[in-house]
């Protein structure tokens, strides 16, 4: 299994993009969302617009949840929610 998380398509893209608000509290502004690997243009977009394709998930990082390599999408959320520092 491969632990290189990063954010990609829980589907194949079709041409229907499911934007949805992102709101405190859920995963896509949550400091432990892909906080595992390399900022990208999809993350930086999730924080800044505060909004998401629900298709997309990536790795939690919370450290409770290491070696679990729990996946989430922008829209999911739990008790170990912290700020993103870019939100
Ligand atoms: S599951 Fe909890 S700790 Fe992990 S990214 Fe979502 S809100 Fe943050």
């Amino acid at each position: 299994m491969q632990h290189t998380a990063m954010v990609f398509p829980l589907t194949q893209a079709t041409e229907d993009i499911d934007m949805q608000a992102i709101h405190d509290g859920q995963c896509g502004l949550c400091g432990h969302f892909g906080e595992n690997h390399a900022k990208n243009d999809v993350l930086v977009s999730i924080v800044t617009k505060k909004e998401a394709d629900v298709v997309f998930i990536d790795e939690c990082g919370h450290p409770r949840l290491q070696g679990l390599h729990l996946k989430v999408t922008p829209i999911s959320g739990c008790d170990g929610f912290v700020p993103s520092l870019a939100a």
